[in-house]
């Protein structure tokens, strides 16, 4: 391989390194989201089954005023009893006690419902109670790691790109200018291998003579991808 494309090759292979690492830089933001939304997700479901036992809970004391409201008028009612004249009026009053008493047993009736009802929606929100917090504690003890990961990939990133200036120095300025045009539209292998007979930057097939020939060391430029093929540790024919 020509002392050049060797050069190439350190320096082509550093900033696959350096673009490993900015890939894994980045992916760290989105997975950190992912958990927020998923810790904010239990919240909500928590603040839901809280809201419906609030809703429960209200009803319930509003059945107990309702009943107690039913209590003192039956009393209201026997008080006037006494002080009633006509037969018809004593009637009339003893079924409005009665209809009275039996609104008391409707209550009653709905006050156990809702005793039931209070049960499950308390069953419910400390299960979701528990959900939400193992979430929380999974997603901060996720998220420390993250921080942690990505102050290493920073450090990485950093020491990856001391290297990267010193191994550029070593190109010669002209090449350099070229591989970093070629990098910055978009071409990735400046350098490329043999892959089964083909270019490995655009798998154009390659005349088995040049293959071999690049195998003897000689370096082949691809008419099609302009990539510096030389044949590379995982070149095959
Ligand atoms: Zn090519």
């Amino acid at each position: 391989m020509e002392e050049f494309i060797a050069r190439l090759l350190d320096l082509q292979d550093c900033d696959r390194g350096i673009d490993r690492l900015r890939a894994d830089l980045e992916s760290i933001p989105r997975e950190l989201k992912i958990h927020r939304m998923d810790t904010q997700g239990h919240e909500a479901k928590f603040s839901l089954f809280r809201d419906n036992l609030d809703g429960i809970r209200k009803k319930q004391q509003k059945l107990t005023t309702d009943r107690s409201d039913n209590v003192t008028r039956i009393a209201d009612y026997k008080s006037k009893l006494i002080s009633l004249k006509s037969n018809s009026e004593y009637t009339t009053m003893l079924k409005q006690i009665a209809n009275t008493e039996k609104m008391i047993d409707q209550i009653d009736n709905m006050i156990i419902e809702t005793m039931y009802e209070e049960d499950e929606a308390s069953r419910a929100l400390e299960k979701a109670l528990k959900e939400r917090d193992r979430a929380v504690k999974r997603s901060s003890l996720r998220e420390e790691s993250l921080k942690e990961k990505l102050s290493e990939l920073e450090k990485g990133l950093e020491s990856m790109k001391a290297d990267r200036s010193e191994i550029a120095s070593r190109v010669d300025q002209r090449q350099l200018k070229m591989y970093e045009k070629s990098r910055s539209s978009g071409h990735r292998e400046v350098v490329t291998g043999v892959m089964n007979g083909s270019c490995g930057g655009c798998l154009t097939k390659i005349p088995s003579q040049s293959a071999g020939e690049i195998k003897g060391g000689k370096t082949y430029v691809c008419p099609l991808c302009g990539s510096y093929v030389v044949w590379t540790s995982d070149s095959s024919f």
